[in-house]
Order: C-alpha cells, then structure tokens, then sequence
C-alpha cells in the first residue's frame, strides 16, 4: 500500500504514521526526518537546506524529489509506504504520481489529517522529542510516562526543533496553505482523498486511519 498524509504542520501526521508503520508492514517516509538526517550528516543538501528549514520554508523541489526517488527504490520501501510531509506541492505530486507509475505502482489514499491553525501553535509549542528513538512527546497532550525517561527506550535526552519557534510556525502555516492545501483538491479528483479530524485524542485518530486503510486495502 502507497499511503500519503496531508495536513498542516503539528497535525499529528509524523505520530500517526508511526504508529501504522508496524503495524501494516509499511515504511514510514518523512522528507523532513530525511532533510534533518541530511543536516547532521553535514552533505551539501544539509548544507542548502539548513536554513531555509530555521525559517520554515520549503526547500526546493528538486531537492525534495530527488530524495524520495532514490528513497523509495531501498528495499524496505518496496513493500509500501506512508509519506507524511510529501508531497507538499503540486509539482512534487505530479512527480511522485510519475515515479510509481514509471514502476507500475500507485497511490491507494491521501488522507487529510485535519486541525485547525488555531490549535497549530499550541500543539508546535509543547513538542519534543527523544534524542534517541525520535518518539515523540508533547509536555501537555503526551508526557513521558515517567518524567524524564523515553516510553520507548529509556533515554533521557531529548531536543525541540530549530523550527518549532511561533515565527517560524507562522512561515510553516502559510507555506501550507498556499502550497500544500492546493493537493487536497488534486486527489479528490482523482477518487484518493480521505478526511480525518485530528483533534481527536491520538487512539482514536490512529482507529480511523485504521478504518480508512481497511477501505483502501479492499479497493487496492
Ligand atoms: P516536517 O518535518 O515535515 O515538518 O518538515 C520540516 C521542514 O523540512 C519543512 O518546514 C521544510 O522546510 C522541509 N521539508 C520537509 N518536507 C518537505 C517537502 N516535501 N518539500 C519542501 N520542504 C520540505
């Protein structure tokens, strides 16, 4: 299965995909894990992209589609995968529809994760993640069960993001809106598109998803 969430950034996207991964034998592909990885690494696409991601704006396509070309010929990619943070604009779609056609593959859903901008900044605020496994934590809607100490791995370093500051939240909610939002149209007409409230509390988003990917899979 070839599965796309959209929705706005700290939507819930990024934690929804990683509790499905496992659980339906997919990958999940983040373009901003790849570009983050990009950075540490200190390549020359972390180099271009490293501040452009401190303002919150989109890198470029063709760097973006460049990644995911080669990302999704790995071997871990070819059973399936769930994009979240791609595409985001209507060039990077269009690339993506032409990448697995060229391998006769398909998309089976977009789904739209949906929470308003008013909700947005408060959710971006109060994230962080570990260091070590990349859970994620928010310190009022998902604390650590014991403070200090990841659920997952028991580390106990974690790091915010650079571009989880109110101004860049701000450039990140326009760039959606302007660019991203014009996707949902574009797989609605092409019968793909799927809605679900992210305002809901995490289990009950990731049980929709579920019921959405059932749907999907007796289609495919
Ligand atoms: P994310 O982790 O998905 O919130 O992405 C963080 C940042 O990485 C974005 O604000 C962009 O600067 C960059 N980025 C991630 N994915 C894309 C993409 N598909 N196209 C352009 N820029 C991206």
């Amino acid at each position: 299965m070839h599965l796309i969430l959209l929705g706005p950034p700290g939507g819930g996207k990024g934690t929804q995909a990683k509790l499905l991964q496992d659980e339906y034998g997919l990958v999940q592909l983040s373009t901003g894990d790849m570009l983050r990885a990009a950075i540490a690494s200190g390549s020359a696409i972390g180099q271009q992209a490293k501040e452009v991601m401190a303002s919150g704006k989109l890198v470029s396509d063709d760097i973006v589609i460049g990644i995911v070309a080669e990302r999704i010929e790995q071997p871990d990619a070819k059973r399936g995968f769930i994009m979240d943070g791609f595409p985001r604009t209507t060039a990077q779609a269009e690339a993506l529809d032409a990448l697995l056609k060229a391998r006769k593959r398909r998309i089976d859903a977009a789904i739209e994760v949906q929470v308003p901008d008013s909700l947005i900044v408060e959710r971006i605020a109060g994230r962080f993640t570990c260091k070590k496994c990349g859970t994620g934590y928010h310190e009022k809607f998902h604390r650590p069960k014991v403070e200090g100490t990841c659920d997952v791995c028991g580390s106990h370093e974690f790091f915010r993001r650079p571009d989880d500051n109110a101004q860049a939240v701000q450039v990140r909610l326009d760039a959606y809106h302007r660019l991203t939002a014009p996707l949902i149209p574009y797989y609605e007409r092409q019968g793909l598109l799927h809605r679900v409230d992210g305002t809901l509390p995490i289990e009950e988003v990731t049980q929709r998803l579920k019921a959405i990917l059932a749907e999907a899979r007796a289609h495919s």
